[in-house]
């Protein structure tokens, strides 16, 4: 059950002296107060190193300062910010935050409601599910939920020994899978476009789709995260998570009611009807890339095998280009296209779903060939939706020219736009678990990429590294596309400035 929207809460971030929590946790929660969404609430932020209440106090005060751009009522809110000195791996201390908890429950009258949120590395994950429930920490008369911050395991058989660790403690419906993809505004929107509109809804079938296509790409590269990235790789990093739910929203049948059980048994249905892979098809569905030096923002970089704490034979990939098809009534025969990748030419996600060519086309004559409808979906930096049509070219003749007709987010509502943490922290708080993952969505997605993974940990990619930084990805990822008469749409043509 969803609750009120000014939700009692104790919010117990493990992690709080990370780099999660200063950029977007205390900031979201911040927000939420600001905005009187919570009143009564009290943070106990967990960590290695030794900090007085003051210390951490004035760690949330700056993190406002840094990453809001309004600055009211600073004091009053940090005020409501503890902290306590823990190991997590060590027992002992999970009595003494039990006894904080309790502590601050009834100074803010919490009702015993708790959120746990992991904002840690995720080898902690399963002991801190564990010790929370050993040491009573989940004894309330309120709602225990459990915030987790991916990677959700590192493949099905990890994924499923976390489970089953977590689930000793909580039950499936307190676990929150923080995809923060599900919280961005225009994700939350492809919904909405594909089910409150008499436009798409009819044409959102093989019948009248060519192809669509998902691209997440990044200019930066992989920064200090190079031990982890080199176990990760640009596959169980954006693909397993981001990219298949975008791919299970535009794919999913419309739910019979917007409840989050509904939501996610179509999401489940569309992750179901992947078509497998065998792994001599691996190759020919999915191609993989890693950057070599280049120029990205007019500076010069240099190629992933020189980064910190990456292999200098490093076989892990950076970029991504695949072609999932979608076994079922719908989507018989069309490709959905995903490509992902670091120290591309331009940061951008966007989804552009290309419709069929009409049967018959009055204007070949013309100089210009008729250009398909776009129904492009900008999801960040910027938020919009375009639409391609193709219109009268303005003269005497009768002409055809591609018109744009755009939305943009940010010219109507930027300030207020919540931030995507600022939505699913909220969520958590009320019990809305519509746009985290679901325990069966993890694992269908795991044993898809498990099934690529295989294939490439076995073979070592000689082409590497195969594209330069500051371009589009490999060309392979074009013959992808190519081999079946498509190409990818040049998404920086697709801003909705142009
Ligand atoms: P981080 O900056 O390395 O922070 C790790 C936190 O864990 C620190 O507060 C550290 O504090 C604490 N810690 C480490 N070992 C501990 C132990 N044994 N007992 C108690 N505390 C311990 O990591 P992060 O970037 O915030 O990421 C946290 C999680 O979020 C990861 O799972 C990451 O994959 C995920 N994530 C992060 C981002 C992001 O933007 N940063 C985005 C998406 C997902 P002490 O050293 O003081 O103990």
């Amino acid at each position: 059950m969803i609750e009120e929207n000014q939700p009692s809460v104790l919010i117990m971030i493990f992690g709080a002296t990370g780099d999660l929590a200063k950029r977007k946790l205390f900031p979201s929660i911040y927000r939420l107060f600001q905005k009187e969404k919570i009143n009564k609430f009290a943070v106990v932020g967990v960590a290695r190193r030794e900090l007085s209440n003051d210390e951490f106090q004035a760690n949330v005060k700056e993190s406002i300062l840094t990453f809001t751009k309004e600055q009211e009522n600073v004091d009053e809110f940090a005020s409501h910010f503890y902290y306590h000195s823990h190991d997590v791996s060590s027992s002992e201390s999970y009595i003494q935050l039990k006894d904080i908890a309790d502590r601050l429950d009834s100074h803010y009258q919490l009702e015993g409601n708790r959120v746990f949120y992991l904002a840690m590395a995720p080898e902690f994950f399963g002991t801190i599910a564990e010790q929370v429930k050993e040491q009573g920490l989940t004894d309330t008369n309120g709602y225990k939920r459990l915030v987790i911050e991916k990677p959700f395991g590192h493949s099905f058989e990890s994924a499923l020994e976390l489970n089953k660790r977590i689930r000793t403690a909580f039950e499936e419906d307190e676990v929150y899978r923080i995809d923060h993809y599900l919280g961005k505004e225009m994700v939350q929107n492809i919904e909405v476009i594909r089910f409150a509109n008499a436009l798409f809804e009819p044409l959102w079938n093989s019948r009248y789709i060519s192809n669509i296509q998902v691209t997440s790409s990044e200019t930066l590269g992989v920064e200090e995260r190079g031990r982890y990235y080199e176990t990760s790789g640009a596959l169980r990093d954006m693909v397993q998570n981001h990219m298949l739910q975008m791919v299970a929203l535009l794919a999913m049948e419309p739910p019979i009611r917007l409840t989050t059980e509904e939501i996610r048994s179509e999401k489940v249905r569309a992750l179901r009807s992947l078509r497998p892979m065998t792994k001599e098809e691996v190759n020919q569905y999915f191609v993989r890339g890693q950057y070599g030096a280049g120029t990205v923002n007019q500076e010069n970089v240099p190629e992933y095998r020189t980064e910190h704490n990456v292999d200098p034979e490093s076989n892990t990939e950076t970029f991504v280009a695949g072609k999932l098809m979608i076994d079922n009534f719908r989507w018989a025969g069309v490709p959905f296209y995903i490509r992902t990748g670091k120290r591309m030419d331009i940061k951008s996600t966007k989804i552009v779903v290309q419709f069929k060519d009409i049967p018959m086309n009055l204007y070949y004559n013309t100089e210009e060939t008729l250009q398909p409808n776009l129904l492009v979906i900008h999801i960040q930096p910027e938020e919009g939706i375009t639409l391609l049509l193709n219109a009268k070219k303005t003269g005497g003749d009768v002409k055809s020219t591609p018109v744009q007709l755009s939305y943009s987010n940010k010219s109507t509502d930027q300030l207020n736009t919540p931030e995507a943490y600022e939505k699913l922290l909220f969520a958590s708080m009320r019990g809305d678990a519509t746009n985290f993952t679901h325990w069966d969505e993890v694992a269908l997605s795991w044993k898809f990429v498990d099934s690529i993974s295989e294939v490439w940990e076995n073979t070592k990619e000689s082409s590497f590294p195969n594209y330069e930084a500051g371009t589009s990805g490999p060309r392979p990822a074009d013959e992808l596309l190519e081999s079946d008469g498509h190409f990818w749409w040049p998404v920086e043509n697709l801003d909705l400035e142009n």
